[in-house]
């Protein structure tokens, strides 16, 4: 319960750092009237509990709690310039009625842990996602179940970033085999599958992906661990973790592009040929909507490290394996056009992918051709993973909010371009979802005319 000397001491500089930075330094409009009444340091030092009495009503302590929450990793970092600790504890505020529980401090740090897996994600701004991860000295990197080049790509980007920064324990884990287009990623060879052992590692980050619910058999590894997210879906976030999620960047590549910058650490052709492919195949080579001027800013920088962008684009773009031709005859062929043409789906079946000799990977944006066609808003593929399990794929045109309708299914994405796995039989899901959408498309003519 007593806490050590050095903690104590640590505790002490850090209240009263907070304090002043509260007086002096905090911007954010939330944070009204408040006191810092203690902090407590966790025995291994990783954490400082804040705890902070709230004055005002109701509504306006908790603003104060969220703006409070919500500089952490600011006020962590300006902590990291004077503490010269070799790890700078993460902060986490609590309103001073948890003090009086503070005696039993066990139980409050075992509490602070249950909480954890019911607070949401804490959102950090991007230097204080980079410092939390340069800031440790074994990392495991992750992303989701179902790999695109945006996910292959970012986290090798990242892997290569960490390098370069001299850290050398760095784990690239993920839970899909590399699909074949991505296998000649510089560095694709580091990425492993969750094999028996596990790596040590004290900080995870998932890259372009934010919940342990998509990143398959590498789950088990990560509860209850310090996770990191870097993303750019329309997401939460996963409880209990901090990261930086943010839906205005096309790619997560572009993210980590942006962290090459932040670190003062030049692109080498390798990283930098990663972050390409990210940024073409969740941009289709700077068509789709989320394509923006930074976009165009951060290629530039990319192209300057002397990419061969014509063998990449054509690897990415233009080479179909033949399973995957095989797959895409099949799903033209069945291609079905609904609610006055605004709707085009299509599916395959566990059967073409064995006659085909086709992998999961190789139905990757067969979903496309559905929305290519002239008047089509909404094109679904459906794939039968499984006799119970059905992958929606939905790619949607300006109108339509392709991640806010499969959220009721449980999946996510983005606006114009989200997916779902869902268990029941593909006929059951074709029915249901075929049946919402022509009601709503029909819905949004009548609405348009
Ligand atoms: P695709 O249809 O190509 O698999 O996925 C399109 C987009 O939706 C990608 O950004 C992908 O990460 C996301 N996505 C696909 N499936 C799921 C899912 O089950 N849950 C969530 N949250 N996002 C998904
Ligand atoms: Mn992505």
């Amino acid at each position: 319960m007593s806490q050590t000397g050095r903690s104590q001491r640590v505790a002490e500089l850090i209240r009263e750092e907070i304090a002043k930075l509260i007086m002096h330094g905090l911007k954010d409009p939330r944070i009204g009237f408040v006191s810092v009444m203690g902090v407590r340091m966790s025995s291994d030092l990783r954490y400082a509990n804040v705890y902070v009495s709230l004055y005002g009503a109701e509504s306006e302590k908790k603003g104060s709690l969220a703006g409070l929450q919500h500089s952490s990793g600011w006020i962590r970092r300006e902590i990291g310039k004077f503490l010269r600790m070799r790890y700078t504890p993460e902060i986490r505020f609590f309103p001073d009625d948890s003090l009086d529980e503070v005696y039993h401090l066990e139980q409050v740090f075992q509490e602070i842990h249950e909480d954890q897996k019911h607070t949401p994600m804490i959102k950090l701004d991007l230097p204080g996602v980079l410092s939390d991860v340069a800031g440790a000295s074994s990392i495991l990197l992750t992303t989701h179940e179902n790999p695109d080049g945006d996910a292959v790509g970012s986290l090798l980007g990242m892997y290569h970033l960490l390098k370069l920064m001299g850290k050398e324990r760095v784990a690239c884990v993920m839970t899909d085999p590399v699909p074949r287009l991505y296998r000649n990623l510089p560095g694709a060879k580091q990425i492993k599958a969750p094999g028996a052992k596990q790596p040590n590692f004290e900080v995870a980050v998932l890259v372009d992906v934010s919940s342990l619910e998509r990143v398959g058999t590498v789950a088990p590894w990560l509860e209850n661990r310090k996770i990191r997210v870097i993303d750019h879906h329309l997401e939460e976030g996963q409880h209990g973790a901090s990261g930086y999620i943010d839906p205005s960047y096309a790619a997560s590549g572009e993210i980590v592009a942006d962290m090459f910058a932040l670190a003062g650490v030049p692109l080498t052709p390798e990283a930098a040929h990663c972050l390409y492919v990210a940024q073409i195949t969740d941009t289709g080579g700077y068509r789709f909507s989320n394509t923006n001027a930074r976009s165009h800013r951060i290629a530039a920088t990319l192209l300057e490290t002397g990419l061969d962008v014509a063998t990449i684009s054509s690897d990415v773009f233009e080479v179909i394996s033949k399973p995957k031709f095989e797959l895409l005859h099949r799903v033209i062929d069945r291609m079905q056009l609904l609610a006055e043409g605004r709707l085009a789906w299509s599916y395959v079946t566990a059967r073409d992918l064995s006659d085909a000799q086709a992998k999961k990977e190789d139905t990757d944006g067969l979903v496309n051709y559905a929305r290519n066609i002239e008047g089509v808003e909404v094109g679904v593929l459906f794939n039968a993973v499984e006799p119970s399990l059905t992958k929606v794929s939905l790619r949607s045109r300006k109108n339509f909010n392709s991640a806010e309708f499969l959220n009721a299914y449980g999946g996510g994405g983005h606006a114009a371009a989200a997916g779902a796995t869902i268990e029941k039989s593909m006929e059951e899901v074709q029915r249901e979802i075929i049946g919402q959408l022509e009601i709503l498309l029909e819905g949004s003519a009548e609405g348009m005319a």
